[in-house]
């Protein structure tokens, strides 16, 4: 192991199961590698149903202890887990950037990112209130207890290795829930790191487990979570693919089940846009974590009158990139987080190609850098019918086509299952108005690139997903609502 950090402890080679930190798989071992060299970093416990079903047990044993603890008391060890996270984010910012790529500064912005939810929630659970009803009958009262759900699992992704686990697990331990989490097996080492820091922060044992595994094993783990009937809340961050498998899964215990999966984002600039504010937008959302992000601007849409203004104004912008290892001063471009995920970049390239697209910039492999590297790429002149315009890239590629009407641009814009994020940049106060209540997306984002808070109800329309996360929403998803009626008064 190469990399130095202040506080050693928080590089974890184990799962953890129920308070015991387990450095043995039942089905072995598996590398985590520094996607920026290909090179393994850490060799982690490969679980599988032995581990499930022991984290499930701890789970369920945990959670009459847990529960027994006030909401104060839970934001107590909420807090001290949030400061930690805090004290420790230029440790976090580099284990994150060592296995996932993306730009210390990135990692950084993360990490404070993912404390955000932390405290947010801390704060949040001493607020879940119930309500008493009018009464209907005066020898009753009518009340409405908000409970925890129970055991909860997450099963998260590698594009935000910390953000979208503390955006499931602190709403969850607020609410009262215990946790089975399940991070992504490229970047596990975050996921363990702030295991380690809540365990410190004083969670009980079985309140939080972490099972390490290969793509395989979340294969085989998967099923186990969703099919358990003591696991009563499943939470999912990924691919539509296997947001629809889990959800399958879960049907035969009618879980709950809260779903984020992928977007295809379209990002609209009119003609009476400010041109500035729209290039930085579109910059802004395009190309941070190297295009892997699930709100990144998928397909862009720009008015004729604007168009070629647009057109040089971004690849100026664009041309300021600088494509190498995250660890590198000045870096804006990590590598792509592995080979599937180059191959399906450039195979989209090449299909734009082949259906007529232009290529402006890059639109091919950085080889010179490292195998997993991609240069910062534009396509003109492209069709809705192309790989590029109707699916998700995630990568470093912007896609821009042309077109005439308001009309035009949010038929194109909505004519996509995947409704997560959608943007558009205008100066006129109507179209600010009709497009943002037109545009079929759970988030909406009008002049501005960036959105992402914790206080914001973050969540999909359509097949991007169920539920929100962030906000108050996100810790009602971790609550169950009783009607408690007191009769004979
Ligand atoms: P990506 O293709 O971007 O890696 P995935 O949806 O495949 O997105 O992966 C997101 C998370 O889902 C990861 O933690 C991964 O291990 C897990 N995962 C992948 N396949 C399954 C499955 N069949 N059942 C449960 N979890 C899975």
């Amino acid at each position: 192991m190469s990399i130095q950090l202040n506080n050693q402890a928080l590089w974890c080679e184990f799962g953890l199961i129920g308070g015991d930190w387990v450095s043995n798989g039942s089905q072995g071992f598996y590398h985590v590698v520094n996607p920026s060299d290909g090179k393994p970093i850490a060799e982690l416990p490969r679980m599988g149903k032995t581990e499930a079903e022991g984290a499930i047990h701890a789970a369920t044993k945990a959670l009459p202890e847990w529960q027994a603890f006030t909401a104060k008391e839970r934001a107590l060890i909420l807090r001290r887990w949030y400061e930690a996270i805090l004290e420790h984010a230029d440790d976090l910012a580099k284990i994150m950037t060592y296995e996932q790529g993306k730009p210390l500064h990135e990692a950084k912005a993360e990490i404070l990112y993912a404390a955000s939810f932390v405290e947010w929630y801390a704060e949040e659970g001493k607020r879940v209130h119930g309500e008493i009803l009018q009464t209907s009958r005066l020898d009753q009262r009518h009340l409405v207890l908000k409970q925890p759900v129970g055991v909860g699992a997450g099963i998260t992704p590698w594009n935000f290795p910390s953000a979208m686990l503390t955006r499931k697990v602190a709403p969850a331990l607020a609410a009262g829930c215990t946790f089975i989490l399940k991070p992504a097996e490229d970047t596990p080492m975050s996921a363990l790191a702030l295991a380690r820091l809540a365990i410190h922060a004083g969670l009980p044992r079985g309140v939080l487990s972490v099972l390490t595994g290969s793509r395989e094993d979340a294969i085989a783990i998967g099923p186990i979570l969703s099919k358990s009937p003591l696991v009563r809340k499943l939470s999912f961050t990924g691919s539509a693919a296997v947001g629809k498998k889990l959800l399958e899964q879960s049907a035969s215990t009618v879980k709950k089940v809260s779903l984020e999966l992928g977007g295809c984002a379209p990002l609209i600039v009119f003609n009476d846009a400010d041109i500035k504010v729209a290039v930085a937008g579109t910059m802004a959302s395009k190309f941070r974590n190297a295009g892997q992000t699930c709100v990144c601007a998928n397909r862009i849409l720009v008015q004729k009158n604007i168009y070629n203004r647009f057109l040089e104004a971004i690849e100026s912008a664009v041309s300021e990139l600088k494509v190498g290892d995250g660890f590198e001063e000045g870096v804006t471009i990590g590598p792509l987080i592995n080979k599937k995920g180059l191959e399906k970049v450039d195979e989209h390239v090449r299909d734009a190609e082949r259906k007529g697209a232009t290529l402006i910039k890059g639109g091919k492999p950085a080889s010179h850098i490292g195998e997993q590297f991609y240069e910062p790429t534009i396509l003109h002149n492209v069709e809705p019918s192309m790989l590029v315009m109707s699916e998700e890239t995630f990568g470093p590629v912007l896609p821009i086509m042309s077109f005439d009407t308001e009309e035009e641009a949010i038929a194109i814009a909505n004519d996509t299952p995947a409704g997560l994020a959608g943007y558009f940049f205008t100066q006129d106060a109507g179209r600010l108005f009709r497009v943002g209540e037109a545009l079929e997306y759970g988030i909406v984002v009008a002049n501005s690139g960036i959105f992402s808070t914790e206080t914001i109800p973050f969540g999909g329309v359509k097949e991007a997903g169920l539920g929100r996360e962030g906000a108050r929403q996100g810790i009602e998803e971790w609550c169950e609502t009783k009607f408690f009626c007191v009769g004979g008064l």
